[in-house]
């Protein structure tokens, strides 16, 4: 493996891009940032929220954008920003997660966004559906979010179309923020997001197979392209357009407007395999994801986080090196017990699919123990 010179991005992950010198895409996007047009990027921003205003008479519900929401840091900042800084009338969106899997911080802070005066359109598709998909995705590909992702990004269009609502407003642009998937574009443009890696085209033919029959997946499925090109539904990424648009300031705002962080146990930084306790609110499964992709790729959340923080300057790589080899890849046991409880699977049948994950090309077995044989340097 190599690493980023400036971050702690490694060269692992699935089409990354780095340069002659060896540092990473994302950190070449922010060594730009300052001779970006943010002036030109806002006035661009007050035209689209200007044409879905514009969209009013013609519509069959009373809103000019839809915000996709979680609850999170970055919900509360978009819908605050439509609201309050380009004067739209925003529907949030929300697509919740089964009660075994959402946390209570995470539903108290979706409550908070809504009391900060915004209407929302609450989805909840079936559990035992939303179980099968997710154990199958974990047994199949090692990443049981394969599963929620298509319902998380289809529902927005979804209701976009159903009620005529011309825009919606997603947060950042991954690829400009993480790099990898360039597929979805670099600009402010989300109206590829269907194409992404993530997604693909929003097959959900895998699902199929498994028990899950097609009337079961309505809300799994993305809209189809010619309905979006049809009903003129617009998607845009606000990070796009907005300089300071990242986790620091977004949390910031977040919680100056309510937002509460994670707390007690939750909060333990060596079992939630993070270095924020402001991230990932809603939800504890996640933590077993980023776990997993560690074993593939040999980076984990952590290090995602801090490469982040290293190149908004808010800490030195060093210190980021030392943080992540603490951090990286951690779960605690108790969150992989009520995840196996969950999906209907002893921990014993966990280790088998998450230890097959282990890419021999970076961990090797010494002493009953798995050990990266390079770490981040
Ligand atoms: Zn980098």
């Amino acid at each position: 493996m190599r690493w980023c010179k400036k971050c702690l991005e490694p060269d692992t992950r699935p089409d990354c891009i780095f340069d002659d010198e060896g540092v990473c895409f994302p950190c070449k996007v922010s060594e730009n940032v300052g001779e970006i047009d943010w002036q030109a990027r806002r006035q661009e921003l007050e035209k689209i929220a200007r044409w879905a205003k514009s969209n009013r008479n013609r519509q069959r519900s009373c809103y000019d954008v839809i915000i996709p929401v979680s609850g999170g840091k970055d919900s509360h900042r978009q819908s605050l920003y439509a609201r309050e800084e380009l004067g739209l009338r925003p529907l949030l969106v929300t697509l919740a997660y089964p009660p075994e899997q959402q946390t209570k911080l995470g539903a108290d802070n979706l409550a908070n966004l809504i009391g900060l005066g915004f209407d929302c359109f609450y989805i909840s598709p079936a559990p035992e559906v939303w179980r099968r998909m997710v154990k199958f995705a974990f047994m199949e590909y090692g990443n049981w979010c394969v599963a929620t992702e298509l319902a998380l990004h289809s529902a927005a269009p979804k209701v976009g179309i159903l009620y005529d609502i011309p825009l919606i407003i997603y947060g950042e642009n991954y690829a400009l923020t993480w790099g990898g998937d360039s597929s979805i574009g670099l600009d402010g443009d989300a109206n590829r997001m269907k194409y992404s890696h993530t997604l693909k085209g929003g097959d959900v033919e895998p699902f199929l197979q498994r028990e899950c029959s097609d009337d079961l997946l309505y809300w799994h499925r993305y809209p189809a392209d010619d309905l979006i090109k049809r009903s003129e539904l617009r998607m845009i990424f606000l990070g796009y357009y907005l300089r300071d648009f990242n986790d620091l300031t977004n949390g910031k705002l977040a919680i100056q407007r309510g937002l509460q962080q994670r707390t007690g146990e939750d909060a333990i930084l060596e079992d939630i395999g993070q270095t924020r306790t402001d991230d990932a609110l809603d939800d504890d499964f996640v933590i077993i994801n980023q776990m997993v992709k560690y074993f593939k790729f040999g980076f984990g959340k952590a290090s995602e986080q801090l490469s982040l923080m290293v190149r908004l300057g808010a800490i030195s790589r060093d210190k980021a090196l030392v943080l992540s080899r603490r951090l990286d890849g951690k779960c605690a046991p108790r969150y992989i017990k009520r995840f196996c409880n969950y999906i209907g699977i002893t921990e014993e049948e966990f280790w088998v699919v998450a230890d097959s994950y282990r890419n021999p090309e970076i961990w090797e077995r010494c002493d009953d123990q798995w050990i990266l044989k390079e770490q981040p340097r």
